[in-house]
This record gives structure tokens, C-alpha cells and sequence, in this order.
């Protein structure tokens, strides 16, 4: 979808959480007394060794410094910032304020109780007030708090929490259905089994109608979500 109007920065005015303890809740802050690099893939080596395989083989020589890499890269989030993202708007929307949603969003996160992927899709909608943002940028929030050691019931409420926060809206709704590795590959082994959290803020939570409209346009995962 292209949205008509020109992105501009909202002004200072417009970002409630874009300062001090507030936004610090919102965005879970990244450490700033990180180990090194080298601590890091030490630790891979540890880790190794106590599967019981040997981290000196061909085959693992190099994993320690591949596993910092894609570290890199499943907790890119921890150095995002979504108050940021949402800040870049665009209010020549001629009016539009019906609902838009931006469904089946992949979502690839981690359990923070066992290391593990999370991985499913995440549907978001607003009721825009004055302001739209573009619909990367509602993708990329998804990304900035799915790139961190989660669990699926806050990673969804701080996605609805900073969309509300920033862009004002007159509600917003998150759903997220995910897969757990920590449930399907250990422990119970339930392959197949998906999680389904939502969150819903304004309209959606107060206007049933508003919320089943939701519901169906995203092809209703549960539902009896926010019943
Ligand atoms: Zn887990």
C-alpha cells in the first residue's frame, strides 16, 4: 500500500516516548558493559565442549566465531529503536482514518527461558487519529522487539504499547501466533502447537465490532482473542 503525503519528522511535541524513563521501559535499553567479542565466542567454545563434542575439529573450528555472527543478527533488536521508526509519519492522509492492518508479518524471535527460536507471524492494526506511518516501519518495530531474548506475551504488549505511545491512534491491535522450539523440540514435544497472544488498546479493546473487523481481516487465529 502507498500512502499519499510526504514523510516528514513528527515534531518533539508529538513524541511522548521519545525520552527519559518512559521510552527506557518501552525499548528494554541494550547493555552498554557488553563482554567482547572474544569473551563471547569463548563462551560458544564452552558450550561445545560441555555438549561433549570437540571445539578443535574441522568442523567446529570456526563455529564459535559464526555463532557471535549470527548472534549479531538474531539480537539485532537490543540496538534498534522503535520510538524512532514510528516517529516518521505522514499527515496529508486526506482524512483517511478507517482501520489499517498489516497482517502475516514474519516474526523470528527467541525464548529467553531456553535460547530457542520463536518463530511465527505477527498482525498489527491501528485506527490512525491524524498521523499514518509507513507499513515497513510498523515491520521493522515487529523486528526491533523480535530481535531480542523474549517471551511472546511482552514482545506483543511493547509492540501495541510503542505504536500507541507514538502514533496516538484511536486503538491498536497486535496479534502474534508463534511456534516455541523450547516446546516442540525438548521438553513436551508438541510439534505443531501455536501460541496466540494479542494485545488490544482503544477501539479494539472498547468497540466489539472494531475488533471482530480485526479479527476477520487477519482470519481470525482465535476467536475468542480479547473476548
Ligand atoms: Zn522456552
Amino acid at each position: 500500500m502507498k500512502l499519499p503525503g510526504a514523510a516528514k519528522d513528527a515534531k518533539p511535541g508529538n513524541t511522548k516516548a521519545g525520552g527519559g524513563r518512559e521510552s527506557n521501559l518501552i525499548l528494554g535499553k541494550a547493555r552498554t558493559d557488553r563482554p567482547t567479542r572474544e569473551e563471547a565466542e569463548s563462551a560458544i567454545r564452552t558450550l561445545l565442549l560441555w555438549a561433549g563434542d570437540d571445539p578443535d575439529r574441522e568442523g567446529l573450528v570456526d563455529t564459535p566465531a559464526r555463532v557471535a555472527r549470527a548472534y549479531e543478527e538474531f539480537f539485532a533488536g537490543y540496538d534498534a529503536d522503535p520510538v524512532e521508526m514510528l516517529n516518521r509519519t505522514f499527515e496529508e492522509v486526506e482524512g483517511y482514518d478507517e482501520m489499517i492492518v498489516l497482517k502475516d508479518i514474519r516474526l523470528e524471535s527467541h525464548c529467553e527461558h531456553h535460547m530457542v527460536p520463536i518463530i511465527g507471524k505477527a498482525h498489527i492494526a491501528y485506527l490512525p487519529k491524524n498521523r499514518v506511518v509507513g507499513i515497513s516501519k510498523l515491520a521493522r518495530v515487529v523486528d526491533a522487539y523480535a530481535k531480542r531474548f523474549q517471551v511472546q506475551e511482552k514482545m506483543t504488549a511493547q509492540i501495541a504499547n510503542s505504536i500507541e505511545d507514538v502514533l496516538q491512534p484511536r486503538g491498536v491491535a497486535v496479534v502474534i501466533e508463534a511456534q516455541h522450539q523450547c516446546m516442540t523440540t525438548r521438553g513436551v514435544h508438541k510439534p505443531g502447537v501455536s501460541m496466540v497472544t494479542s494485545r488490544m488498546l482503544g477501539a479494539f479493546r472498547h468497540d466489539p465490532l472494531t475488533r471482530r473487523e480485526f479479527l476477520t481481516i487477519i482470519g481470525n487465529p482465535a476467536s475468542s482473542v480479547g473476548a
